[in-house]
């Protein structure tokens, strides 16, 4: 076999070690096939971020190929299904609107396999332009409202798929600039949600939801850091930390105080005769449990229109989806995507681990279930 179809079966086998040891070998990334598939195109069908990361950062061509029935590299992304890849296509520059030789545009096909997170992704995709606008200068401004240096990791931030609150704080957490603007950022995403509630016809009401939620939570970090309560703080080397602790922190398997600040978000919500209020209103109005869904995902269910909770398949710490997340060596209950995740969520998740291990439990849920029976009992 020559090293053209070598890579191709090693992508689809979606061995991403081999991938690298032959891409080294290869002049053209954008090597394609017989049918005019791409590299990227197949990594895309295959679903893998990983491989698509990769393949973009060598150089790849985000519009590439000459597919037979001219399928482009989102199409094949939508017909992965998964949501994470279709973003990742479209901040790298993918086009939203190509179209196939049956004039079908990725969403669309995504749409007709029932792929409805594709969808969503593709659909409330924010171009560059829209927060470009607040670097510029408009109007009577001396000065832009936002530093143009915000202007890539803001885009970026607003395309999240994963709506987990520790994951936004994680985000600008990794952000320098970021953390030093806060403030300009919170008013500018406010400034947008706004924007997006008065486009008349074209109004997309997810997305100024979506502006408004991820301001909230870097409310939480700016409301902290002008706050005195610095003794509750000083354990931590950062305000960020020190939210994502608060975040975390969970008694029976439910995180109180993230709860409440996903229920806060909604409440504040200026829009409140929207249908995705009400639909968040109503999906968020019962106590949460420990056996009920995380409020995260019933966002995420709004926001993204994802379907379905798999409890094996979230990062405990950020929510991130994957199904090779590393489980928790010891009690094989919970998975992560990173050691760094792994070491956040260590202080709350060490008394679990143990009772988890003792117990033969296998689910936080089955826990906190087995936690509620011993105090039912005692009562
Ligand atoms: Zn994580
Ligand atoms: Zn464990």
């Amino acid at each position: 076999m020559d090293l053209k179809n070598e890579i191709f079966q090693a992508i689809q086998s979606g061995d991403v070690t081999k991938v690298k040891g032959f891409l080294s070998g290869i002049q053209d990334v954008d090597l394609e096939d017989e049918h005019g598939t791409t590299l990227l195109q197949t990594a895309a069908f295959k679903g893998s971020l990983e491989l698509c990361k990769l393949l973009l950062d060598m150089g790849a061509d985000p519009n590439g190929g000459h597919h037979d029935s001219s399928y482009s590299t989102l199409h094949f992304a939508a017909l992965s299904g998964n949501p994470e890849v279709c973003a990742l296509l479209l901040e790298a520059g993918s086009k939203p609107d190509s179209l196939n030789t049956v004039n079908r545009t990725p969403a669309q096909m995504a749409a007709f396999i029932g792929n409805h997170s594709c969808v969503a992704v593709i659909n409330n995709y924010v171009d560059k332009s829209y927060v470009e606008y607040y670097t510029q200068v408009h109007g009577q401004e001396t000065e832009p409202k936002l530093d143009r240096s915000l202007l890539n990791p803001l885009h970026s931030l607003v395309n999240l798929v994963n709506m987990h609150p520790v994951k936004i704080i994680q985000f600008v957490s990794k952000n320098s600039q970021m953390k030093n603007h806060l403030s300009s950022i919170v008013k500018v995403l406010t400034l947008m949600s706004e924007k997006e509630m008065k486009r008349g016809k074209t109004t997309n009401e997810i997305l100024a939801f979506k502006f408004h939620y991820i301001s909230h939570m870097l409310n939480l970090l700016l409301k902290e850091e002008s706050s005195d309560l610095t003794s509750a703080k000083e354990k931590f080397q950062s305000t960020e930390e020190y939210i994502i602790r608060l975040l975390l922190l969970s008694m029976n398997g439910v995180s109180q105080y993230q709860e409440g600040v996903i229920r806060e978000a909604v409440k504040l919500y200026p829009f409140k005769e929207t249908m995705t209020f009400r639909q968040l209103l109503t999906s968020l109005s019962e106590k949460p449990t420990v056996s009920g869904t995380p409020g995260y995902l019933i966002v995420d269910s709004v926001v993204n229109g994802q379907k379905g909770f798999y409890d094996d398949m979230y990062c405990a710490t950020c929510g991130e989806m994957s199904k090779t997340h590393k489980k928790c060596i010891k009690c094989k209950a919970v998975q992560y995507c990173s050691k760094q995740c792994q070491k956040l969520h260590w202080f709350v998740h060490k008394k679990e681990c143990e009772i988890l291990r003792k117990t033969g439990r296998t689910t936080e849920k089955e826990l906190a279930d087995g936690v509620n029976q011993m105090q039912v009992k005692e009562n």
